[in-house]
């Protein structure tokens, strides 16, 4: 490749940050755990179809373009990407730079029973985990209402997406939301417009919700103390989904805040608007 077009290339995924539209982009960081945000040709055009390792892609219009909203997984290990644009009967990559993004170990104590599962648990853990890949496989051809998302509640926002974490000592998956810190009890918002696509008491993140906003972008919740939404309930952003407590794997009440985009875990604060003091 070119050194110019490495440039270009550059340009497009890290420098767009902002929509001339009104309606504001994601930050755009293209890290693992962060968002690319791709041009992928003229809107004057047919909406192309995106997909990145299999999955399809968000992709909005903004100030003439078409671009994708590409969410980077944390263990994505490559100095480039790329996604899949098919117009019509064209196809087409666009390849895309990724720089490295080191990230943190934190210990965490909690309760032994979560970190040596029992048989028992063990095998809840797996049932689990098949139902919660395929929530998290939902897909509607629905505009998400909005890119941007509002604090889901008001409290510290720790920086701790993509913290390596040990448990106990041993070694466990990457954190792959944020962590707000909220006092028991505080409602829960949603953090945009959505679907409500699952509720459910999982073994680690405790009483859950997770939203649909459309085209891959969805949120989810996590340790609620109290559930009240259901399962295919349509929400308006700001509406109350339940309440912050401590339940699955929590060292204390808080709420777990998870932003996903084409089946990605990405970084939450890349889609938040500025905190505000509580
Ligand atoms: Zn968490």
């Amino acid at each position: 490749m070119r050194c110019t077009d490495r440039i270009a290339l550059l340009f497009a995924a890290l420098c767009v940050s902002a929509s001339v539209s009104g309606r504001p982009l994601p930050t755009a960081r293209a890290v693992p755990g962060g968002i690319a945000v791709v041009d992928v040709g003229s809107a004057e055009e047919v909406r192309p179809a995106v997909t990145h390792d299999g999955h399809p892609v968000l992709v909005v219009s903004d100030a003439g373009r078409w671009r994708a909203i590409i969410g980077l997984p944390l263990s994505l290990n490559a100095s480039s990407d790329l996604v899949r644009v098919r117009q019509g009967d064209a196809g087409r990559t666009v390849v895309f730079p990724v720089a490295a993004q080191n990230y943190p170990t934190q210990s965490l104590k909690v309760a032994p029973k979560h970190v040596d599962l029992s048989k028992k648990d063990a095998a809840r853990f797996v049932s689990e985990r098949a139902r919660l890949d395929q929530v998290l496989d939902a897909w509607t051809d629905r505009e998400p209402s909005a890119l941007r998302l509002a604090a889901p509640v008001t409290g510290a926002r720790s920086s701790s997406f993509g913290l390596r974490r040990l448990f106990n000592g041993a070694a466990r998956n990457p954190h792959t939301g944020m962590d707000i810190a909220a006092v028991a009890g505080t409602p829960v918002l949603a953090a945009a417009a959505g679907q409500v696509v699952d509720t459910y008491d999982y073994f680690f993140n405790g009483n859950t919700v997770i939203l649909d906003h459309g085209m891959g972008y969805l949120t989810l919740y996590c340790h609620l103390s109290r559930i009240d939404v259901h399962a295919g309930e349509t929400i308006a952003s700001g509406a109350p989904l339940g309440l912050v407590g401590a339940t699955g794997r929590a060292t204390g009440p808080h709420l777990h805040f998870g932003v996903l985009l084409n089946r990605a875990w990405v970084d939450p604060e890349l889609v938040l608007a500025a905190a505000t003091a509580p």
